[in-house]
């Protein structure tokens, strides 16, 4: 075990280059130009270690790439996204830089670093041991930053055929902690239809949808359920068109997350039962919670106990946070394969301009993957 982690500490100069490499091939989510770019550079890093690269075409999303490497046994899936939230160009506000032990730029850190750490786990693999233990997948997607909507089923096909998932999305905090659970996400949109009518004239007449809006409001912030997870935010709200009008539509866009996968239809059951006040105002709503929880399962337990052994082994201890994001784990997750996710690197400024991730810290997650690779 050791060996493995000598080897990787000497190849951290490699691994920044590599990163870098990444890092400037931009690739936002909305690109497909640019994130195709990305998708043959990452081809030709995974080939180059005898993977059996597969592109699945998208049409207007990038192509999503899948590695196989052949080996013993069901395989165990890695995943990933090649997305970012950083629009193209912003590397030249946001170069790509070296500073205080810290590698800069964006997507360095969701999930760039995440996907380094994967080429060098799977070389260490094979440095160290000759070939891999058993058989791996590599799933690098094209839209996680946008909702998954292209990737998700080809996500959840190769989970299926897998014994456990392993995410490379960005640990938690500085001590690197594993993500065991992710709140379920989603959206809801409460439209009101009023009756428009001119405020001065004849008020009564008019039945405001805004003032309606208003009252579901408050009845929205009781679905909120903080003991188990249960988080309501209308984060944005609209409506009206004049002071002298009374509105005759108004709509809010809700946000909604969930710690349990029971909690799901319970809600969505609240916001269909949305009743207007005044009976005069009608309510139509739409959306759902799309992203399924990623539960503090049995299983995802045991998974941690395990990856926190292995670190363990290699003088560290690993520790785990709760998640109030989704990723594509909760996907996995919800179909009962074993997942464990922040497997990615450490750092800080995810989404923002400070993204970045720590230097000294790569060498033991690669170590660390490439241990729950031939050991799971
Ligand atoms: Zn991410």
């Amino acid at each position: 075990m050791l060996p493995l982690l000598n080897w990787l500490t000497k190849q951290k100069p490699e691994m920044v280059a590599s990163l870098r490499e990444l890092v400037e091939l931009e690739s936002p989510s909305n690109n497909k130009a640019a994130l195709d770019r990305l998708g043959q550079h990452i081809a030709a890093e995974f080939e180059k270690l005898g993977g059996r690269v597969q592109f699945h075409p998208q049409e207007h999303a990038g192509d999503h790439l899948q590695v196989n490497f052949a080996g013993a046994g069901k395989p165990i899936l890695i995943l990933g996204h090649m997305d970012t939230v950083w629009d193209q160009g912003t590397l030249a506000s946001m170069p790509f830089r070296v500073a205080n032990g810290r590698a800069f730029g964006p997507g360095i850190f969701d999930m760039k670093g995440g996907i380094v750490l994967a080429i060098y786990a799977i070389r260490a693999l094979q440095q160290e041991r000759g070939n891999l233990p058993r058989a791996v997948t590599a799933l690098l997607v094209s839209d996680e930053e946008i909702g998954s909507k292209s990737s998700r089923s080809i996500t959840e096909a190769l989970a299926k055929k897998s014994a456990a998932v392993l995410v490379l999305e960005p640990a938690q905090g500085k001590d690197g902690a594993l993500k065991t659970s992710r709140k379920g996400v989603g959206e809801y949109q409460v439209k009101v239809t009023g009756r428009e009518a001119h405020s001065g004239l004849d008020p009564e007449k008019g039945a405001s949808a805004v003032l309606e809006l208003a009252r579901q409001l408050l009845v929205m912030e009781k679905f909120a359920d903080r003991k188990n997870g249960v988080t309501i935010n209308p984060g944005v709200i609209s409506g009206g068109t004049r002071t002298n009008v009374i509105a005759g539509e108004a709509t809010a866009a809700v946000d909604a997350r969930v710690s349990r996968l029971q909690d799901i239809r319970r809600l969505d059951k609240k916001f269909r039962s949305l009743r207007p006040f005044d009976k005069r105002c009608q309510i139509a709503v739409s959306g759902k919670v799309g992203r399924p929880p990623l539960e503090r399962s049995k299983q995802v337990v045991e998974l941690f106990e395990l990856a926190r052994r292995l670190a363990r082994e290699l003088g560290w201890e690993l520790k785990e946070s709760a998640a109030g994001g989704g990723s594509d784990g909760n996907f996995t997750a919800a179909l009962g394969i074993p997942t464990l996710d922040g497997l990615g690197a450490v750092g800080e400024g995810a989404h923002a301009r400070h993204e970045s991730v720590m230097i000294a810290e790569l060498p033991r997650r690669a170590a660390l993957l490439a241990r729950l690779l031939e050991t799971l």
